[in-house]
């Protein structure tokens, strides 16, 4: 069993796809064990993404998963990143498959619609800014 940490993004509660993203989740069979919805400040945004504080995207990024409410969650399930990384699709929606979240909702490379961990150090990390082990319910 793993664990990975999921964000609905900006873009996507915006345009009220909560309920269709998390629907896309659990049909691909990985559980929800831990979720809920939050308005981060850039600071707490940076600290996230920390890992990208090189990129020249990143004030960007930042303003960006600020700029509205998330929903963060925790999946569950076996290869649970790779599953999640592969049914959100390329990080650039153009380049993502059929059927993947990004190819069906995300506007561009930036306002991609979700995030997903991909490995699992900072799937790690990503949980525990966020989460407390007693908010993880499996
Ligand atoms: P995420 O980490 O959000 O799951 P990812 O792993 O597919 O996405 P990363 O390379 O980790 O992609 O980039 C993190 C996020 O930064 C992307 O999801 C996207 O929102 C934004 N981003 C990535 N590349 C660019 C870019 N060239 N221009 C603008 N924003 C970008
Ligand atoms: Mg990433």
């Amino acid at each position: 069993m793993e664990r990975t940490l999921s964000i609905i993004k900006p873009d996507a509660t915006a345009r009220n796809l909560e309920g269709e993203i998390l629907s896309m989740i659990q049909a691909e069979g990985l559980r929800v064990v831990a979720m809920k919805r939050l308005y981060l400040t850039t600071e707490q945004a940076g600290g996230f993404y920390e890992v990208h504080k090189e990129r020249p995207f990143y004030g960007e990024l930042c303003a960006f998963m600020s700029s509205g409410p998330i929903v963060v969650s925790v999946l569950e399930g076996e290869d649970a990143i790779a599953r999640y990384r592969k049914l959100m699709g390329a990080t650039n929606p153009e380049q993502a498959e059929e059927g993947t979240v990004r190819k069906k909702y995300a506007q561009d490379i930036e306002r991609n619609s979700v995030h997903g961990s991909d490995a699992p150090e900072t799937a790690a990390f990503e949980i525990g800014y966020f989460f407390s082990q007693l908010e993880l319910v499996g």
